[in-house]
């Protein structure tokens, strides 16, 4: 039976911790597919490009939006992100959970576009500790840390309205646990199920 994958946003403020929960999730849950987006920053040491970013020049990330192979794309902090689209639509049409770590424009974008999407937020235990992490993560200079501290209360303000599920990020291993749950629930979600509904129906009709 033809069944379309769920399509799970995460998002949240800088230093929160999306990418050490999502590389949790991914080692207890093996079966999604993490997008890998575009960017135009620069790779932190040990970033792998085609494994963490595609990271392009921004006369190449621009020549992507133009193309149309963006399925949605933003500018935070100075630097263009953006998720692309061909190999999203591929996974989810063959009945693969994809995982998108994205900024709240971005988020905005997707939901509008696919409105069955579950858009996850993860929230620090404090904003005290949110700085903790920002800063000692050791991968931004004072200057950069400081913008994206700016935004993260920007962030804050909207995600309220927009975001289906908030997740407290105080142990790595229970905020995993947690997505991994909302995941399989929206699998039962009559969305996700259509497919298998129309099915059964039709066998059911070809029965009376
Ligand atoms: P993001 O992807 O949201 O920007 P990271 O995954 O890079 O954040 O995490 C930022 C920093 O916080 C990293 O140094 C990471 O090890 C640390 N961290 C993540 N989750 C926790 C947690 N639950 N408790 C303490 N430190 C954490
Ligand atoms: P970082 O530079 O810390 O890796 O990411 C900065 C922000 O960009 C994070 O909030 C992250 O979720 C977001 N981001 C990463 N990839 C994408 C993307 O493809 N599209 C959008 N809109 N945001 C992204």
């Amino acid at each position: 039976m033809n069944k379309r994958g769920v399509l799970t946003v995460i998002s949240g403020p800088s230093g929160v911790g999306k990418g050490t929960i999502i590389n949790r999730l991914f080692e207890i849950e093996k079966n999604l597919y993490f997008s890998v987006s575009a960017t135009t920053r620069n790779p932190r040491p040990g970033e792998i490009d085609g494994v963490h970013y595609s990271f392009k020049s921004r006369e190449e990330f621009e020549h992507d939006i133009e193309t149309g192979e963006m399925l949605e794309h933003a500018v935070f902090n100075g630097n263009y992100y953006g998720t692309p689209k061909s190999a999203v639509e591929e996974k989810l049409s063959a009945g693969k959970d994809v995982v998108l770590d994205i900024e709240i424009q971005g988020a905005r974008n997707v939901k509008r576009l696919m409105p069955e999407a579950v858009l996850v937020y993860i929230l620090p235990p404090s904003i005290d500790e949110l700085k903790k992490r920002l800063v000692g993560r050791n991968t931004e200079d004072a200057e950069t840390i400081k913008g994206r501290l700016s935004t993260a209360y920007r962030e804050l303000h909207e995600a309220p309205e927009l975001y289906d599920y908030f997740i407290v990020n105080d142990m790595v291993e229970n905020a995993a646990i947690k997505i991994k749950d909302i995941i399989e629930g929206e699998r039962c979600s009559g969305n996700a199920m259509q497919e298998v509904l129309k099915q059964i129906l039709e066998e059911a009709e070809n029965l009376a």
